[in-house]
Protein backbone atom coordinates (compact mmCIF):
# COMPACT_ATOMS: atom_id res chain seq x y z
CA UNK A 1 0.00 0.00 0.00
CA UNK A 2 1.47 3.34 -0.63
CA UNK A 3 1.65 6.42 1.67
CA UNK A 4 -1.37 7.61 0.89
CA UNK A 5 -3.08 4.60 2.07
CA UNK A 6 -3.52 6.27 5.60
CA UNK A 7 -5.95 8.24 6.39
CA UNK A 8 -6.38 11.94 5.49
CA UNK A 9 -5.18 14.37 7.92
CA UNK A 10 -7.29 17.10 9.81
CA UNK A 11 -7.30 20.31 7.34
CA UNK A 12 -5.68 22.09 10.83
CA UNK A 13 -2.66 19.69 11.46
CA UNK A 14 -1.72 19.30 7.62
CA UNK A 15 -1.87 23.09 7.18
CA UNK A 16 0.27 22.77 9.93
CA UNK A 17 2.37 20.45 8.35
CA UNK A 18 2.61 22.35 5.37
CA UNK A 19 3.64 25.69 7.30
CA UNK A 20 6.43 24.13 8.49
CA UNK A 21 8.01 21.91 6.11
CA UNK A 22 7.18 24.97 3.16
CA UNK A 23 6.29 21.56 0.97
CA UNK A 24 2.91 21.92 -0.25
CA UNK A 25 2.85 18.81 -1.68
CA UNK A 26 2.64 17.51 1.64
CA UNK A 27 -1.15 18.86 1.75
CA UNK A 28 -3.61 16.40 2.72
CA UNK A 29 -0.82 13.85 1.93
CA UNK A 30 -1.11 11.78 5.04
CA UNK A 31 0.69 11.40 8.22
CA UNK A 32 2.92 8.63 6.99
CA UNK A 33 4.56 10.63 4.09
CA UNK A 34 4.65 13.28 6.55
CA UNK A 35 6.57 11.63 8.89
CA UNK A 36 8.73 9.82 6.33
CA UNK A 37 9.85 13.71 5.61
CA UNK A 38 10.78 14.10 9.41
CA UNK A 39 11.98 11.01 9.40
CA UNK A 40 14.54 12.10 6.76
CA UNK A 41 15.38 15.41 8.36
CA UNK A 42 13.26 17.19 5.26
CA UNK A 43 14.80 15.09 2.64
CA UNK A 44 12.70 12.89 0.36
CA UNK A 45 13.07 9.37 1.24
CA UNK A 46 15.90 7.95 -0.54
CA UNK A 47 14.63 5.01 -1.47
CA UNK A 48 14.93 6.17 -4.88
CA UNK A 49 12.53 5.62 -8.05
CA UNK A 50 11.64 2.40 -9.43
CA UNK A 51 11.94 3.32 -13.16
CA UNK A 52 9.45 1.66 -15.18
CA UNK A 53 9.95 0.25 -19.03
CA UNK A 54 7.04 1.10 -20.52
CA UNK A 55 6.64 5.27 -20.19
CA UNK A 56 4.68 4.97 -17.17
CA UNK A 57 5.58 6.69 -13.60
CA UNK A 58 6.74 5.88 -10.22
CA UNK A 59 6.65 7.37 -6.43
CA UNK A 60 8.83 8.06 -4.16
CA UNK A 61 6.37 10.09 -1.67
CA UNK A 62 6.00 13.59 -2.89
CA UNK A 63 7.01 13.56 -6.36
CA UNK A 64 6.46 11.08 -9.26
CA UNK A 65 8.59 10.40 -11.67
CA UNK A 66 6.70 10.23 -15.44
CA UNK A 67 8.40 9.55 -18.64
CA UNK A 68 6.96 11.77 -21.60
CA UNK A 69 7.91 10.16 -24.75
CA UNK A 70 8.00 12.27 -28.13
CA UNK A 71 8.84 11.50 -32.13
CA UNK A 72 12.03 12.62 -33.48
CA UNK A 73 12.41 13.68 -36.52
CA UNK A 74 15.52 13.70 -37.72
CA UNK A 75 17.12 14.71 -41.29
CA UNK A 76 19.27 12.04 -43.37
CA UNK A 77 22.27 13.30 -41.94
CA UNK A 78 21.33 13.48 -38.49
CA UNK A 79 19.97 10.55 -38.83
CA UNK A 80 23.36 8.74 -39.58
CA UNK A 81 25.14 10.93 -36.78
CA UNK A 82 22.29 9.04 -34.06
CA UNK A 83 22.81 5.91 -35.18
CA UNK A 84 26.93 6.70 -35.12
CA UNK A 85 26.41 7.96 -31.55
CA UNK A 86 24.33 4.88 -30.76
CA UNK A 87 27.02 2.82 -32.10
CA UNK A 88 29.55 4.33 -30.51
CA UNK A 89 28.12 4.02 -27.28
CA UNK A 90 27.41 0.35 -27.85
CA UNK A 91 31.50 0.22 -28.69
CA UNK A 92 32.01 1.66 -25.39
CA UNK A 93 29.48 -0.89 -23.33
CA UNK A 94 30.75 -3.73 -25.09
CA UNK A 95 34.26 -2.92 -24.67
CA UNK A 96 34.00 -1.94 -20.79
CA UNK A 97 31.96 -5.58 -20.20
CA UNK A 98 35.14 -7.18 -22.31
CA UNK A 99 37.47 -5.23 -19.54
CA UNK A 100 35.73 -6.19 -16.78
CA UNK A 101 35.78 -10.16 -17.79
CA UNK A 102 39.14 -10.12 -18.35
CA UNK A 103 40.06 -8.20 -15.26
CA UNK A 104 38.25 -11.00 -13.20
CA UNK A 105 39.60 -13.96 -15.20
CA UNK A 106 43.63 -12.81 -15.64
CA UNK A 107 43.91 -10.95 -12.60
CA UNK A 108 41.18 -12.26 -9.91
CA UNK A 109 40.49 -8.63 -10.26
CA UNK A 110 37.23 -7.07 -10.03
CA UNK A 111 36.64 -3.39 -11.73
CA UNK A 112 34.34 -0.93 -10.57
CA UNK A 113 32.54 1.84 -12.24
CA UNK A 114 35.35 4.51 -11.42
CA UNK A 115 38.28 2.08 -12.20
CA UNK A 116 36.03 2.24 -15.77
CA UNK A 117 35.21 6.29 -15.34
CA UNK A 118 38.78 6.78 -14.75
CA UNK A 119 39.94 5.96 -18.42
CA UNK A 120 37.14 8.22 -20.12
CA UNK A 121 39.63 11.42 -20.56
CA UNK A 122 42.04 9.79 -21.40
CA UNK A 123 40.08 7.71 -24.07
CA UNK A 124 38.44 10.85 -25.58
CA UNK A 125 41.66 12.75 -25.58
CA UNK A 126 43.42 9.75 -28.01
CA UNK A 127 40.06 10.46 -29.90
CA UNK A 128 39.05 7.39 -29.60
CA UNK A 129 35.39 7.55 -28.47
CA UNK A 130 33.11 8.61 -31.11
CA UNK A 131 30.08 9.46 -28.64
CA UNK A 132 30.60 13.53 -27.96
CA UNK A 133 28.79 13.84 -24.53
CA UNK A 134 31.06 13.10 -21.51
CA UNK A 135 28.01 12.32 -19.16
CA UNK A 136 26.36 10.31 -21.50
CA UNK A 137 29.64 8.39 -21.75
CA UNK A 138 29.65 8.07 -18.17
CA UNK A 139 25.99 6.99 -18.54
CA UNK A 140 26.86 4.04 -20.42
CA UNK A 141 29.68 2.46 -17.83
CA UNK A 142 27.34 3.39 -15.15
CA UNK A 143 24.96 0.82 -17.41
CA UNK A 144 27.37 -2.00 -17.09
CA UNK A 145 28.33 -1.59 -13.65
CA UNK A 146 24.30 -1.93 -12.76
CA UNK A 147 23.67 -4.71 -15.39
CA UNK A 148 27.45 -6.18 -12.91
CA UNK A 149 25.48 -5.65 -9.93
CA UNK A 150 22.31 -7.33 -10.62
CA UNK A 151 24.07 -10.21 -11.87
CA UNK A 152 25.90 -10.50 -8.36
CA UNK A 153 22.25 -9.75 -6.78
CA UNK A 154 20.95 -12.51 -8.65
CA UNK A 155 23.75 -15.15 -7.86
CA UNK A 156 23.50 -14.00 -4.23
CA UNK A 157 19.79 -15.38 -3.89
CA UNK A 158 20.43 -18.30 -5.31
CA UNK A 159 18.53 -17.15 -8.95
CA UNK A 160 19.80 -18.19 -12.07
CA UNK A 161 22.08 -15.63 -12.64
CA UNK A 162 22.85 -15.30 -16.37
CA UNK A 163 26.13 -13.34 -17.22
CA UNK A 164 25.91 -9.80 -18.42
CA UNK A 165 25.82 -9.90 -22.01
CA UNK A 166 27.47 -7.79 -24.84
CA UNK A 167 24.87 -6.30 -26.84
CA UNK A 168 24.05 -6.89 -30.12
CA UNK A 169 22.80 -3.85 -32.73
CA UNK A 170 19.56 -5.39 -32.18
CA UNK A 171 19.98 -5.25 -27.92
CA UNK A 172 20.97 -2.16 -27.91
CA UNK A 173 18.32 0.61 -28.78
CA UNK A 174 19.01 3.47 -26.41
CA UNK A 175 21.19 6.08 -24.74
CA UNK A 176 20.88 8.62 -22.14
CA UNK A 177 22.12 12.33 -20.86
CA UNK A 178 22.12 11.78 -17.03
CA UNK A 179 22.05 15.51 -16.46
CA UNK A 180 19.12 17.21 -18.44
CA UNK A 181 20.74 20.41 -19.77
CA UNK A 182 24.38 18.76 -20.16
CA UNK A 183 24.79 18.05 -23.87
CA UNK A 184 21.01 18.42 -24.24
CA UNK A 185 18.32 21.22 -24.28
CA UNK A 186 14.80 21.83 -25.68
CA UNK A 187 15.11 25.05 -27.35
CA UNK A 188 12.37 27.63 -27.21
CA UNK A 189 12.18 27.17 -30.72
CA UNK A 190 10.83 23.33 -29.86
CA UNK A 191 13.68 22.21 -31.32
CA UNK A 192 16.02 19.20 -29.50
CA UNK A 193 19.50 20.17 -29.37
CA UNK A 194 21.75 17.21 -28.92
CA UNK A 195 26.01 17.41 -28.63
CA UNK A 196 27.69 16.03 -31.92
CA UNK A 197 24.27 16.08 -33.75
CA UNK A 198 22.60 19.32 -33.78
CA UNK A 199 18.97 20.82 -33.78
CA UNK A 200 16.61 18.08 -34.28
CA UNK A 201 12.81 18.62 -34.96
CA UNK A 202 10.32 17.11 -32.50
CA UNK A 203 6.62 16.61 -32.50
CA UNK A 204 5.73 17.47 -29.20
CA UNK A 205 2.06 15.83 -29.38
CA UNK A 206 1.71 17.35 -25.29
CA UNK A 207 2.89 19.68 -23.86
CA UNK A 208 5.98 18.55 -21.08
CA UNK A 209 5.39 19.05 -17.49
CA UNK A 210 7.43 19.40 -14.21
CA UNK A 211 10.98 19.53 -13.96
CA UNK A 212 13.35 17.53 -17.12
CA UNK A 213 15.97 15.38 -14.68
CA UNK A 214 17.55 13.08 -17.99
CA UNK A 215 16.74 12.70 -21.81
CA UNK A 216 17.66 9.59 -23.08
CA UNK A 217 17.56 8.53 -26.95
CA UNK A 218 15.51 5.74 -28.66
CA UNK A 219 15.54 4.10 -32.07
CA UNK A 220 12.53 1.77 -32.14
CA UNK A 221 11.68 -0.07 -35.49
CA UNK A 222 14.23 2.54 -37.34
CA UNK A 223 12.50 5.27 -35.70
CA UNK A 224 13.89 7.74 -33.20
CA UNK A 225 12.27 8.89 -30.15
CA UNK A 226 13.03 11.47 -27.17
CA UNK A 227 12.25 10.36 -23.58
CA UNK A 228 11.83 12.98 -20.88
CA UNK A 229 12.33 11.99 -17.25
CA UNK A 230 10.44 14.23 -15.14
CA UNK A 231 9.49 15.20 -12.17
CA UNK A 232 6.61 16.46 -11.09
CA UNK A 233 4.62 17.23 -7.74
CA UNK A 234 2.07 14.60 -6.91
CA UNK A 235 -1.29 16.08 -7.96
CA UNK A 236 -4.30 16.95 -5.57
CA UNK A 237 -6.35 14.14 -4.23
CA UNK A 238 -9.66 13.45 -5.76
CA UNK A 239 -12.29 13.53 -3.77
CA UNK A 240 -13.26 10.84 -2.19
CA UNK A 241 -16.34 8.81 -3.83
CA UNK A 242 -17.43 6.09 -0.93
CA UNK A 243 -16.78 3.21 -3.56
CA UNK A 244 -14.61 0.22 -3.22
CA UNK A 245 -13.79 -2.30 -5.22
CA UNK A 246 -12.24 -5.98 -5.64
CA UNK A 247 -10.77 -6.76 -9.20
CA UNK A 248 -10.17 -10.49 -10.28
CA UNK A 249 -7.97 -11.03 -14.04
CA UNK A 250 -10.49 -12.58 -15.42
CA UNK A 251 -10.33 -15.49 -17.86
CA UNK A 252 -12.84 -14.64 -20.68
CA UNK A 253 -12.54 -11.13 -20.02
CA UNK A 254 -9.68 -8.43 -19.15
CA UNK A 255 -10.86 -7.88 -15.78
CA UNK A 256 -14.43 -8.78 -13.70
CA UNK A 257 -14.76 -5.78 -10.38
CA UNK A 258 -16.46 -7.43 -7.36
CA UNK A 259 -20.11 -5.49 -8.55
CA UNK A 260 -19.67 -8.08 -11.47
CA UNK A 261 -18.73 -5.74 -14.08
CA UNK A 262 -16.75 -7.55 -16.88
CA UNK A 263 -14.31 -5.32 -18.88
CA UNK A 264 -14.37 -6.78 -21.99
CA UNK A 265 -10.73 -7.75 -23.56
CA UNK A 266 -10.00 -5.18 -26.53
CA UNK A 267 -7.98 -8.51 -28.53
CA UNK A 268 -6.07 -5.83 -30.52
CA UNK A 269 -3.53 -9.36 -30.83
CA UNK A 270 -6.11 -11.33 -32.54
CA UNK A 271 -7.21 -8.56 -34.91
CA UNK A 272 -3.91 -7.80 -35.85
CA UNK A 273 -3.45 -11.36 -36.65
CA UNK A 274 -4.30 -11.21 -40.76
CA UNK A 275 -1.87 -8.23 -40.67
CA UNK A 276 1.22 -9.96 -38.67
CA UNK A 277 1.06 -12.96 -40.82
CA UNK A 278 1.63 -11.22 -44.45
CA UNK A 279 3.80 -9.21 -42.61
CA UNK A 280 5.55 -12.67 -41.47
CA UNK A 281 5.02 -14.47 -44.88
CA UNK A 282 6.91 -11.48 -46.38
CA UNK A 283 9.96 -11.73 -44.23
CA UNK A 284 10.19 -15.59 -45.06
CA UNK A 285 10.08 -14.79 -48.93
CA UNK A 286 13.02 -12.41 -48.99
CA UNK A 287 16.22 -13.04 -49.09
CA UNK A 288 18.55 -13.25 -45.51
CA UNK A 289 20.70 -10.00 -45.34
CA UNK A 290 19.11 -8.30 -48.02
CA UNK A 291 17.97 -4.73 -47.91
CA UNK A 292 14.27 -5.96 -48.67
CA UNK A 293 13.80 -7.93 -45.95
CA UNK A 294 15.42 -5.45 -43.50
CA UNK A 295 12.40 -3.35 -44.63
CA UNK A 296 9.92 -6.31 -44.04
CA UNK A 297 11.16 -7.46 -40.59
CA UNK A 298 10.83 -3.42 -39.87
CA UNK A 299 7.29 -3.52 -40.74
CA UNK A 300 6.58 -6.73 -39.00
CA UNK A 301 7.90 -4.99 -35.87
CA UNK A 302 6.11 -1.68 -36.39
CA UNK A 303 2.99 -4.27 -36.34
CA UNK A 304 3.99 -5.79 -32.92
CA UNK A 305 4.60 -2.45 -31.76
CA UNK A 306 1.54 -1.10 -33.00
CA UNK A 307 -0.29 -3.93 -31.37
CA UNK A 308 1.38 -3.38 -27.44
CA UNK A 309 0.94 0.55 -28.06
CA UNK A 310 -3.03 -0.31 -28.17
CA UNK A 311 -2.57 -2.58 -25.15
CA UNK A 312 -1.29 0.06 -23.21
CA UNK A 313 -3.48 2.99 -23.93
CA UNK A 314 -6.41 0.12 -23.08
CA UNK A 315 -4.85 -0.62 -20.02
CA UNK A 316 -4.02 3.33 -19.05
CA UNK A 317 -7.71 4.00 -19.76
CA UNK A 318 -8.84 1.06 -17.59
CA UNK A 319 -6.80 1.94 -14.68
CA UNK A 320 -8.06 5.60 -14.46
CA UNK A 321 -11.61 4.91 -14.96
CA UNK A 322 -10.76 2.69 -11.79
CA UNK A 323 -8.92 5.37 -10.14
CA UNK A 324 -11.70 7.59 -10.80
CA UNK A 325 -14.54 5.25 -9.69
CA UNK A 326 -12.85 3.80 -6.31
CA UNK A 327 -11.45 5.07 -2.64
CA UNK A 328 -10.30 1.86 -2.32
CA UNK A 329 -9.27 -1.15 -4.69
CA UNK A 330 -8.12 -4.91 -3.67
CA UNK A 331 -5.82 -6.66 -6.79
CA UNK A 332 -4.14 -10.06 -6.94
CA UNK A 333 -0.16 -9.35 -6.48
CA UNK A 334 0.38 -12.11 -9.10
CA UNK A 335 4.36 -12.05 -8.25
CA UNK A 336 4.16 -14.08 -5.17
CA UNK A 337 6.53 -16.31 -6.05
CA UNK A 338 5.05 -17.83 -9.20
CA UNK A 339 1.63 -19.31 -6.19
CA UNK A 340 -0.33 -17.88 -9.04
CA UNK A 341 1.27 -19.79 -11.76
CA UNK A 342 -0.54 -23.15 -11.41
CA UNK A 343 -3.10 -21.55 -13.19
CA UNK A 344 -2.13 -21.68 -16.97
CA UNK A 345 -4.77 -18.98 -18.10
CA UNK A 346 -3.91 -16.80 -15.72
CA UNK A 347 -0.25 -16.98 -16.00
CA UNK A 348 -1.14 -16.12 -19.71
CA UNK A 349 -2.10 -13.21 -18.55
CA UNK A 350 0.44 -11.98 -16.36
CA UNK A 351 2.57 -9.94 -18.34
CA UNK A 352 -0.55 -7.42 -19.22
CA UNK A 353 -1.22 -7.82 -15.40
CA UNK A 354 1.91 -6.83 -14.35
CA UNK A 355 2.21 -3.69 -16.65
CA UNK A 356 -1.11 -2.79 -15.99
CA UNK A 357 -0.97 -3.00 -12.14
CA UNK A 358 2.02 -0.44 -12.03
CA UNK A 359 -0.21 1.88 -14.18
CA UNK A 360 -3.23 1.16 -11.85
CA UNK A 361 -0.69 1.62 -8.74
CA UNK A 362 1.10 4.79 -9.84
CA UNK A 363 -2.50 6.54 -10.46
CA UNK A 364 -4.10 5.52 -7.24
CA UNK A 365 -0.89 7.07 -5.49
CA UNK A 366 -0.97 9.95 -7.19
CA UNK A 367 -4.97 10.24 -7.04
CA UNK A 368 -4.10 9.57 -2.65
CA UNK A 369 -6.80 6.11 -3.45
CA UNK A 370 -5.47 3.09 -1.31
CA UNK A 371 -4.86 -0.08 -3.65
CA UNK A 372 -3.72 -2.95 -1.80
CA UNK A 373 -2.49 -6.61 -3.48
CA UNK A 374 -3.85 -9.51 -1.64
CA UNK A 375 -2.67 -13.09 -2.22
CA UNK A 376 -4.26 -14.84 -5.90
CA UNK A 377 -3.82 -18.46 -3.66
CA UNK A 378 -7.40 -19.90 -3.63
CA UNK A 379 -9.07 -16.76 -4.37
CA UNK A 380 -11.27 -18.71 -6.63
CA UNK A 381 -11.57 -21.59 -4.78
CA UNK A 382 -13.40 -19.79 -1.50
CA UNK A 383 -16.63 -18.19 -0.98
CA UNK A 384 -16.50 -14.90 0.62
CA UNK A 385 -18.40 -16.82 3.71
CA UNK A 386 -15.34 -18.74 4.70
CA UNK A 387 -16.72 -21.67 2.73
CA UNK A 388 -14.00 -23.85 0.73
CA UNK A 389 -16.08 -24.06 -2.63
CA UNK A 390 -13.68 -25.72 -5.14
CA UNK A 391 -13.85 -25.84 -8.91
CA UNK A 392 -11.50 -26.99 -11.69
CA UNK A 393 -10.86 -24.55 -14.91
CA UNK A 394 -13.82 -25.24 -16.56
CA UNK A 395 -16.06 -24.29 -14.12
CA UNK A 396 -17.29 -20.98 -14.40
CA UNK A 397 -19.96 -20.44 -11.87
CA UNK A 398 -19.96 -20.42 -8.14
CA UNK A 399 -22.43 -21.73 -5.98
CA UNK A 400 -21.91 -21.96 -2.26
CA UNK A 401 -23.53 -24.78 -0.44
CA UNK A 402 -22.93 -23.00 2.67
CA UNK A 403 -25.06 -19.76 1.72
CA UNK A 404 -26.13 -20.19 -1.30
CA UNK A 405 -24.15 -17.38 -2.99
CA UNK A 406 -25.06 -17.91 -6.90
CA UNK A 407 -22.27 -16.06 -9.35
CA UNK A 408 -20.16 -15.92 -12.23
CA UNK A 409 -16.66 -17.64 -10.93
CA UNK A 410 -14.70 -14.89 -11.38
CA UNK A 411 -17.57 -12.37 -9.82
CA UNK A 412 -16.99 -14.83 -6.54
CA UNK A 413 -13.05 -14.35 -6.94
CA UNK A 414 -13.59 -10.19 -7.23
CA UNK A 415 -15.54 -10.23 -4.00
CA UNK A 416 -13.29 -12.98 -2.11
CA UNK A 417 -10.32 -10.50 -3.72
CA UNK A 418 -12.05 -7.31 -2.09
CA UNK A 419 -12.81 -9.02 1.35
CA UNK A 420 -8.98 -10.08 1.23
CA UNK A 421 -8.07 -6.50 0.76
CA UNK A 422 -10.48 -5.05 3.41
CA UNK A 423 -9.08 -7.49 6.03
CA UNK A 424 -5.55 -6.05 5.13
CA UNK A 425 -6.45 -2.79 5.83
CA UNK A 426 -4.98 -1.70 9.18
CA UNK A 427 -7.35 1.31 9.69
CA UNK A 428 -10.76 1.36 8.69
CA UNK A 429 -11.95 4.56 7.19
CA UNK A 430 -15.57 5.18 7.28
CA UNK A 431 -16.33 3.65 3.55
CA UNK A 432 -20.28 3.47 2.80
CA UNK A 433 -21.20 1.52 0.21
CA UNK A 434 -19.44 -1.53 -0.34
CA UNK A 435 -19.84 -2.58 -3.99
ZN1 LIG B 1 -20.71 -18.91 0.75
Amino acid sequence: MGLRGCPRLPVTFATIIVAATGLPALAGRGIAACLLFWYNNGKPSDSGFIILSDGGAAQDGYFLRKTFKYRLYPNRLQAELLDGQLAEARRLYNAALQERRDAWRMMGKSLNYYDQANQLKEMRAAGDLGLANYSACQDVLRRVSKTYTAFFMRVKVGKKAGFPRFKSHRRFDSYAFPAYGDGCKLRDSGRLYVQGIGELKVKLHRPLGGRVKTLALKRECGRWYACFSVEVALSEPLPATGLVAGVDVGLTSFAVLSDGTAIANPQHYRKAQAALRRAQRKVARRRKGSNRRRKAVRELQRIHAHVSNQRSDFQHQVSRKLVNAYDFIAVEDLNINGLARGMLAKSIHDAGWGSFLSKLSYKAEDAGRALVRVNPNGTSQRCICGAAVPKNLGQRWHLCPECGMSVTRDHASALEILRLGLSLRVLTPTLVGVA
